[in-house]
């Protein structure tokens, strides 16, 4: 993590820094300012077709609802972005709405929406790490990478990020879907689970579809990742084939899983999510 840089210069689409760049005092940079309400972004009003056109500057009518410090994130576009968390009370000012971060990821694109999942993520963790784990005393920010320093003890705590592996499993031209209990409606996902401390991501995946599902695997490949803000997951995608086993759910978890054809598909996650990029690269029969 980059504490100040100017290698960025453009060309890439987000550069993440943890301080500002100097002033260009001919032609200053605008701010681009995420504005954090538990995992909502406030908006401007009416359908844009950018983030940075639906960011609202800071209004007044929430100065007195931060409960963070302005935290700088990096450049995206050469503009400085800056994320905001105010309480849950604070009301929208005129002509803006809260809407969840999950309902904007078609809307806002991959790129974009990961820069709002940065933000909703770095705000919680500035919640929640005011205190030190070790002593209780207050924290302090480090200035040159993500980081808090406890003034008391000299703990150093880093954003917490919760790796989960998602894992495609596939059984002669069937594909494995199962419904979590939690999700709403009729939604069937491939399955995914987080990873134990002292684990590899192989061996969870081995464990999390032998607990979920009672079926065992071969093969197992990388397939790609994808940062998950809520609230600070980092999901690993696998694919796998089928090595044995029946499907016996754990009637906790998983309420339904069944194979699945190409023809005869359930309600799928949005487009987004790495789970229905791994159901999608199946489908078009490529690297799955
Ligand atoms: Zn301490």
């Amino acid at each position: 993590m980059a504490g100040r840089g100017a290698w960025y210069a453009g060309w890439v689409p987000f550069v993440p820094l943890t301080i500002p760049p100097e002033d260009d005092a001919t032609a200053p940079a605008p701010c681009r300012w995420y504005t954090v309400r538990r995992a909502e972004l406030l908006v401007v009003d009416g359908e844009g077709d950018a983030t940075a056109a639906r960011l609202p500057q800071p209004h007044p009518q929430l100065a007195t609802a931060s409960d963070t410090e302005p935290i700088f994130l990096g450049v995206a576009d050469a503009q400085p972005c800056w994320a905001q968390g105010v309480s849950v009370e604070a009301p929208a000012p005129p002509g803006t709405r809260w809407i969840p971060l999950l309902a904007l990821s078609v809307e806002l694109g991959a790129e974009e929406w990961a820069v709002a999942g940065r933000a909703v993520q770095l705000v919680e963790w500035h919640r929640t790490s005011r205190y030190c784990g070790r002593c209780g005393r207050p924290t302090i920010a480090v200035p040159t990478e993500r980081a808090t320093r406890c003034a008391a003890c000299g703990l150093v705590a880093y954003p917490r990020l919760a790796p989960a592996v998602i894992v495609a499993v596939r059984r002669e031209g069937e594909i494995l879907l199962a419904r979590n209990a939690r999700f709403r409606g009729r939604m069937f996902s491939t399955l995914a689970g987080f990873v134990e401390p002292g684990e590899t991501l192989e061996q969870a995946v081995h464990r999390e579809v032998g607990e979920e599902v009672g079926v065992r695997l071969r093969r197992v490949t990388y397939f790609g990742s994808q940062p998950w803000p809520f609230p600070h997951s980092l999901m690993v995608g696998f694919v796998a084939d089928w090595a044995g086993g029946e499907i016996a759910v754990d009637g906790d978890e998983i309420a339904e899983a069944a194979w699945w054809r190409p023809d005869s598909l359930p309600e799928l996650p949005p487009p987004t999510s790495i789970a229905r990029q791994m159901i999608d690269a199946w489908l078009g029969g490529g690297a799955v």
